[in-house]
């Protein structure tokens, strides 16, 4: 299952400790929505030379599908913005692309679709 560093106490302290410090998704937030994060990744990969247990500003907190989506997309994709469509949707049903029409009509009324999304969270007791 996890590999190094994964697997460690250490890793799972300084994932806690982040989540706590930064408990929404930034792949959401960027577009304006608010999911709560489960997943903390590494702005420089591990494998791209970047540290294992890396300061909190090092870090990243992502809701699962953003994380899975920014994991495939490629190590670059947190910096350089991919072209390719997203394909998915988030746990409420809201598509991963941007470009999506749904999340334009969103995006016309941001004061009205963050209450709402805020609302479905707070129904749901994950705020
Ligand atoms: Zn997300």
């Amino acid at each position: 299952m996890a590999e190094w560093p994964y697997n460690t106490a250490t890793w799972s302290r300084l994932r806690k400790a982040h989540l706590s410090l930064e408990p929404l998704c930034r792949g959401c937030a960027e577009a304006g929505r608010m999911t709560p994060a489960n997943t903390v990744d590494h702005i420089k990969p591990i494998s791209n030379g970047g540290e294992a247990f890396p300061s909190h500003d090092g870090l990243a907190s992502y809701c699962h599908p953003c994380h899975s989506a920014k994991t495939a997309r490629g190590a670059e994709a947190g910096a350089i913005r991919s072209t390719k469509p997203r394909k998915g949707c988030d746990v409420n049903g809201m598509p991963l692309d941007p470009e999506h029409h749904w999340r334009k009509s969103l995006r016309a009324e941001p004061p009205r679709a963050a209450a709402y999304i805020q609302n479905q969270l707070v129904t749901k007791g994950k705020l």
